[in-house]
């Protein structure tokens, strides 16, 4: 059974990364982060199998702008304290 992912593909990148799509994409990976199901982990947004289609779109984004693990990471973390 083919998976929305593979009749779909990945998402396009903008062509130029601005700073608004770093926050875009930082909220993306932040929303659809893994849950542990039995079968593994799957997209606390929409169930998708881990890394979803925007999990994936968000690193996509984060490293094209040259950020480093470390970098997303510490980004991650401002983003998740600000929630309530
Ligand atoms: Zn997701």
């Amino acid at each position: 059974m083919g998976s929305i992912d593979d009749i779909l593909g990945e998402l396009p990148l903008p062509p130029y990364l601005t700073t608004e799509d770093v926050t875009f994409a930082v909220k993306a990976v932040t929303v659809h982060a893994a849950e542990q199901w039995p079968d593994g982990p799957r997209c606390r947004n929409d169930r998708a199998p881990h890394p979803c289609r925007l999990h994936r779109w968000g690193q996509r984004v984060l490293v094209g702008r040259g950020l480093s693990d470390r970098e997303i990471e510490a980004l991650l973390v401002e983003q998740t304290a600000r929630q309530p």
